[in-house]
């Protein structure tokens, strides 16, 4: 079988990159872009990989699970969808960043699973600016608070915030949304608080990466666009 398609692809993906960063002024090595792969098995990740893609990105702890051993090593793994609990202990030893934290319930686990494995674990903060209709992440007012919190669990390390955007035919209407969640990423080092930096802003997927550049995303979530639509 043959994934040439997925080379190209990633290389438009790229080339868009590049194209907006030349537009507002960024290096395009300053961003992240990670292939996300859900659905899509081992042999297809590995291909992407083969063309380039360094990160996968997984919203199911059960599919992070299932493919693990059999995708190349080296290739930096985050769970990006909603983590329960109960599942921190099953994916611990194995994602690099876990983007969809939003309770200090959650951290406090991922801070103690990650202490018996002698492993301090990057995460992001998820943030939810304005859309009611998601259960997860925190609000903007909430956002203080939790990162206060967490920053007194020994091994944690908050890197940056993450939004979802709801879906929407014209991603300009993000727009606004986008600018909220920089105001907020910009503002998480004011703070002081211990193990809290402003590394990665994770924002933007396929149908609205360009405008999430624009305002100022450094980590791409991108699954249609590489790898086809889901079925
Ligand atoms: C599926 C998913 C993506 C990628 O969405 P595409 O529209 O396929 O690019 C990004 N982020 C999260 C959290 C997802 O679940």
């Amino acid at each position: 079988m043959s994934y040439s398609y997925l080379a190209e692809h990633i290389n438009e993906v790229k080339k868009d990159i590049a194209a907006v960063c030349n537009r507002i002024g960024k290096s395009a090595e300053e961003i992240t872009l990670l292939g996300v792969t859900k659905t899509y098995e081992a042999d297809v990740m590995n291909a992407s990989i083969e063309y380039g893609i360094q990160n996968v990105a997984e919203n199911r702890v059960q599919e992070v699970i299932r493919k693990f051993d059999d995708v190349n090593k080296g290739v930096k793994w985050h769970l990006i969808g909603h983590l329960q609990t109960n599942k921190v202990k099953y994916i611990i030893d194995k994602v690099d960043l876990i983007h969809s934290v939003d309770s200090l319930k959650l951290a406090q686990e991922i801070s103690t699973r990650a202490g018996r494995i002698g492993k301090t674990q990057d995460i992001l903060i998820q943030v939810n600016v304005a859309d009611e209709t998601q259960k997860f992440g925190v609000s903007p007012e909430e956002l203080k608070t939790l990162l206060k919190d967490i920053s007194n669990l020994p091994h944690i390390r908050v890197c940056g915030l993450m939004n979802i955007a709801p879906f929407l035919d014209d991603p300009e209407m993000l727009r606004d949304d986008f600018k909220i969640m920089k105001q907020l990423f910009d503002g998480l080092e004011d703070y002081n608080f211990e193990n809290v930096k402003s590394t990665y802003l994770s924002m933007g997927m396929s149908n609205d990466y360009e405008v999430a550049l624009e305002e100022g995303s450094n980590m791409l979530r991108i699954g249609t666009k590489i790898y086809g639509k889901r079925i």
